[in-house]
């Protein structure tokens, strides 16, 4: 059974209506799909959706939802930024479900909010003014604002948990195998798992720029070991992306030792089987 319950489309910066996002959500056969744009934030910046879109955004997926009962479960949410007392999932309880994602770190250079999930070049320049280009402590204060996520305002899925490890595409910068980042994924993983929150694989960056999917096979593993549950999401930005690298992420799992996913349908999460 295939479901993915993060996506994107014009509302935000993903390309194509809400619509052919269903269209292209049935054409590979999933049993259902939700629809995740990027939440409004109160600065501006290139993907989130305009505030004064979101009551379209709601109509319009509760108009789908209605159209396509008995085609497909359509699910209505939005990818949540947590911004320490600022924003987080607590603010949107219109929805049926969100991914909550941690996109900024602090402030950069210039005042303005620090992008993980940017350009490299700017993510680098930044680490190297604010950080003098010290990875370790960008990534105790990004594991750290997750874990604040996670024990303040705790979403149903964590989106792209160890996303920031794409920069080191662009400049070496750490080993997944360094003990410190070791110890602050465990770390957060325990918190996690507290939480009691669906910890996403996200298989954006392994169709988009092949890397490794997020998080990597061995935080799966240890994920498994601790008995946090898993959902298989595309972060896709267009309909053909929607089941994206899918085998992989299926794969994946199974190799961690998952047997079951955890998905929301009539209405409720629920376990059931990879296959
Ligand atoms: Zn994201
Ligand atoms: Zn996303």
């Amino acid at each position: 059974m295939l479901t993915n319950y993060h996506s994107h489309s014009h509302y935000c910066d993903g390309k194509g209506s809400l619509e052919e996002q269903v269209q292209g959500a049935i054409a590979q056969g999933l049993r259902a799909f939700g629809f995740s744009s990027h939440c409004p934030v109160s600065f501006a910046n290139q993907w989130s959706m305009k505030a004064e879109r979101l009551a379209d955004y709601l109509r319009e997926t509760a108009t789908l939802k209605e159209k396509y009962k008995g085609q497909i479960e359509l699910y209505i949410g939005l990818e949540v930024d947590f911004l320490p007392n600022q924003l987080g999932p607590s603010d949107f309880l219109m929805l049926d479900y969100c991914v909550g994602s941690v996109h900024y770190v602090e402030l950069n250079q210039f005042g303005q909010p620090w992008e993980i999930d940017g350009s490299s070049v700017e993510f680098l320049a930044c680490l190297d003014t604010l950080y003098d280009g010290n990875i370790q402590v960008a990534l105790e204060k990004y594991y750290g604002i997750i874990r604040k996520m996670v024990e303040t305002d705790a979403p149903p899925i964590v989106g792209h948990l160890d996303k920031i490890k794409m920069h080191n595409e662009a400049r070496p910068l750490f080993e997944e195998s360094e003990e410190w980042y070791v110890a602050l994924v465990e770390d957060t993983l325990q918190t996690i798992k507290k939480a009691g929150c669906i910890v996403e694989i996200n298989t954006r960056g392994n169709y988009k720029r092949g890397l490794e999917l997020y998080p990597s096979p061995w935080i799966i593993a240890r994920m498994n070991e601790l008995h946090i549950p898993i959902c298989i999401n595309s972060d896709s930005h267009r309909p053909e992306e929607i089941t994206a690298s899918f085998p992989l992420a299926f794969e994946a799992a199974r190799a961690a030792g998952y047997t079951h996913q955890r998905v929301l349908l009539e209405g409720k999460w629920q376990d059931v089987e990879l296959n």
